[in-house]
């Protein structure tokens, strides 16, 4: 056991040069992870910032590895990703958050949305569509309450037909929003074929908006842009009351980050929902 901790080590790194037996490994160490049940999800709050409520919240993923502890999603998602394997993992992830907001809407909570990052390499396969709708029978969950991320390059990269997928989406009710709007793609034309709800803007942006004016310009323009195309704009990775006071001046509709709380066990999540909606 000891030697398959050491094994699965060797993946964390950004080596594209993987031997046959080194992505064996790891699918390997993926495989009995689900088996096992080494995954869980993290949540965390989505603010609206004129009710300052809780309307939704992004399902993250961890690993709980036995040897190796608690690995984080950006240490193991791109070589699921490379070898396939993500397919498996994202369709586990899609099911999880949906169960678990159907559990909170059973519990008397008010309604809350479930965001649910998807991979290219999942959106962009024949079966995707397929997969959310069986998701969405076994858990019961109502579509309006299943968000799915996307970002630029999985929309604009995907060989099949990208809007035509989306719309299926769309019909169903199932909210859509671009994940690190901001850092994918110069042109912005497919923003008006695309039927989407919500721009995340990235982190990388939000970071120095108080102290880089070009950061600020960006957020600015991307808020302005958003809004004159009827869409929600949401600001990640806010961390200061300073940051967040600034976004709120410039109109930004919505927030999430280690401000208002960071990604937590959905135990917590319900404790803060009761803990802020009406008796
Ligand atoms: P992301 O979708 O952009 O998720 C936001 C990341 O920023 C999360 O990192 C979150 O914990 C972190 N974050 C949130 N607020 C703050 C803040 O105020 N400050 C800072 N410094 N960080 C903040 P995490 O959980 O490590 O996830 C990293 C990435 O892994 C995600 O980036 C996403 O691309 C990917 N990921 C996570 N879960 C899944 C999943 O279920 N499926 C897929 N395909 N990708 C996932
Ligand atoms: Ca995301
Ligand atoms: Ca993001
Ligand atoms: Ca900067």
């Amino acid at each position: 056991a000891k030697d398959a901790g050491r094994n699965v080590y060797r993946f964390y790194s950004d080596d594209m040069n993987r031997s046959a037996q080194d992505r064996r490994g790891l699918e390997d160490s993926l495989r009995r992870a689900l088996a096992n049940g080494e995954f869980y999800l993290d949540y965390q709050p989505q603010i609206d910032m004129h009710t300052g409520g809780v309307f939704g919240v992004e399902a993250l993923l961890r690993w709980n590895h036995p040897e190796d502890g608690l690995i984080p999603p950006g240490r193991f998602i791109p070589a699921a990703e490379e070898m396939g394997f993500i397919r498996r993992i994202g369709e586990w992830v899609m099911r999880a958050a949906c169960l678990q907001c159907r559990a909170w809407q059973e519990s008397g909570l008010p309604p809350v949305r479930v965001a649910v990052n998807v991979s290219g390499h999942q959106f962009n396969q024949p079966g995707f569509i397929d997969m959310v709708d069986r998701v969405l029978e076994d858990t019961g969950l109502d579509p309006t309450l299943l968000e799915l991320e996307l970002t630029e390059s999985t929309l604009l990269e995907g060989a099949r037909d990208t809007i035509m997928t989306l719309i299926d989406l769309k019909v169903r009710g199932i909210h859509l929003a671009i994940d690190d709007f901001g850092t994918g793609y110069s042109s912005l034309s497919y923003l008006k074929h695309f039927p989407i709800d919500r721009l995340k803007i990235d982190r990388s942006f939000v970071r120095d908006i108080v102290s880089d004016l070009d950061d600020r310009a960006i957020v600015e323009a991307i808020i302005a842009m958003a809004h004159s195309l009827g869409l929600r704009v949401l600001a990640e990775g806010v961390e200061r009351e300073d940051e967040l006071e600034l976004l709120r001046e410039r109109g930004c509709d919505e927030v999430q980050g280690y401000y208002f709380g960071r990604p937590m066990s959905a135990r917590d999540v319900e404790a803060r929902l009761r803990a802020s909606s009406p008796a």
